[in-house]
């Protein structure tokens, strides 16, 4: 088995990618390298999700698929955010008796020793810890990074919280923060060998705290002369502060986008959901941002059919993001999660949250439309991510997607390019040279 190869399919969020990073670092580390196809693993690993229902059907579905991989040997292992909600492993194990190990959120760096168990003894192994028995254990193999120039670096893990619809801090427990040293070190090692864009990943980055150093603290530390971009997700519009705003108008390096969730445009629902902030509070705090950079990018989730959300509560958030309008606006339709306070609210129909989200993407589809055009005629520095032939594809500072022809530009190349076209919210230009 050893010289095998592994096939991991990840659901979910960034967390989730960097993570299979880690698992792939762990197989490689034991001699397995990667392979595209399940047909072709000796090992395939689910690292799930459970943020809303969609993912988890998403994973029995697969399940249902590679179940026949069984037959030829191949090792099944299922970990991540599902199999560590109350009771899970049980259901999953009972469900899919093929599937041989199973691990949770705080132990997945064990799954090596896990595997050396299986083949060992030929017992399914089911072991998934309550919490995390030391953070180190998660950064002390290297991952095998897939992320072409950019790199992920965690900065802190679990979420304090308790959005009343989230899953999240039941799965990935409370707030832990790396040391900042630990982060700074992983920065420059990744910068050494030839990245060119860094993105902190926190579930709350602007909460992250160290000693007396704060997230901005961290920011400004991790400013070097070599040149990169520096990304960070996610942030909570209750901790960004106006010295974040200030930071990106003098930072070198920060990238000039912003993911701030909004969640909802109604104080009624922010309020049922926990969030800690009015509208009033957030539209000032982009004001801010927008004062400092004028040309920040911005991003955003939105949720709707959130439980009692009224057409009222509903027009408050189309109105929101109109006003803000968002370059790029990640839509959901609320999803129950059992445990959390808001699946024991009165629910919604399917066909009300469903029209809402159709109407949601229609507006939003306008808007990055309007902002895609106005793009059009302005020169802007893409960072190369892709190549194919001769067109190359990568993004803006306020994180646009850009495609444009060069024999020349490289991937990894930082390079100017003016903005020829827009189609719907596709931008393509010429480089300058
Ligand atoms: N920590 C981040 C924050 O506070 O924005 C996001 C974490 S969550 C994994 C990513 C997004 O999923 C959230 O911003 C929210 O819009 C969405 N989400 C979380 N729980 C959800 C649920 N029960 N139903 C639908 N969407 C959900
Ligand atoms: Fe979930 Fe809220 Fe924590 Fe984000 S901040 S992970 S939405 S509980």
């Amino acid at each position: 088995m050893m010289n095998g190869k592994y096939h991991i399919q990840t659901y979910g969020c960034q967390m989730n990618v960097h993570e299979s990073e880690k698992i792939a670092g762990i197989l490689q580390a034991r001699g397995f390298c990667s392979c595209d196809n399940v047909e072709d693993a000796d090992i395939i690993v689910l690292n799930t999700c459970c943020v809303r229902e969609t993912a988890e059907t998403k994973v029995y579905g697969h399940l249902g698929r590679i179940k026949s991989q069984k037959k030829r040997g191949a090792i099944l292992i299922v970990g991540g955010c599902m199999t560590q909600q109350a009771g899970a492993a049980e259901r999953l194990a009972k469900r899919c008796p093929f599937v041989d190990i199973i691990v949770g959120t705080f132990n997945q760096s064990q799954i090596g020793e896990y595997i050396d168990l299986f083949l060992h003894t030929g017992k399914r192994v089911v072991d998934v810890w309550e919490s995390e028995k030391d953070m180190s254990l998660s950064e002390n193999t290297a991952a095998a990074r897939t992320s072409g120039v950019n790199a992920w670096v965690n900065i802190m893990y679990g979420c304090n919280n308790f959005c009343t619809y989230c899953i999240v801090p039941y799965v990935r427990g409370r707030e832990r923060c790396r040391p900042i040293d630990d982060i700074l070190s992983d920065i420059d090692a990744l910068l050494k060998s030839g990245y060119k864009q860094i993105t902190l990943l926190g579930q709350n980055v602007n909460s992250y705290k160290y000693g007396d150093k704060t997230f901005t603290d961290l920011l400004k530390m991790a400013e070097t002369d070599v040149k990169y971009r520096l990304k960070f997700m996610t942030s909570h519009p209750k901790d960004v502060s106006p010295t974040l705003a200030e930071l990106f108008a003098t930072s070198k390096v920060l990238s000039k986008s912003l993911h701030l969730p909004v969640q909802a445009g109604s104080n009624r629902i922010l309020q049922a959901m926990n969030r800690h902030y009015t509208r009033e509070q957030y539209l000032d705090k982009i004001a801010t941002f927008r004062e400092f950079v004028p040309d920040l990018g911005l991003s955003s989730d939105v949720m709707v059919g959130f439980p009692t959300e009224t057409e009222e509560d509903f027009l408050q958030t189309l109105d929101l993001v109109e006003k803000v309008g968002y370059n790029n606006l990640f839509m959901f339709i609320y999803s129950r999660r059992s445990g959390t306070p808001a699946d024991k609210m009165p629910q919604l129909d399917y066909k009300t949250k469903q029209q809402r989200i159709d109407r949601l993407i229609k507006r939003q589809f306008e808007i990055s439309k309007r902002i895609a055009s106005n793009a059009v005629g302005k020169t802007v520095e893409i960072l190369v991510s892709e190549k194919k032939g001769d067109r190359c594809f990568g993004k803006a500072q306020n994180d646009a997607a850009v495609a444009f022809d060069s024999k020349t530009a490289q991937i990894g190349d930082f390079v100017n390019v003016k903005i020829t076209s827009a189609k719907n919210a596709n931008l393509t230009g010429d480089i300058i040279i």
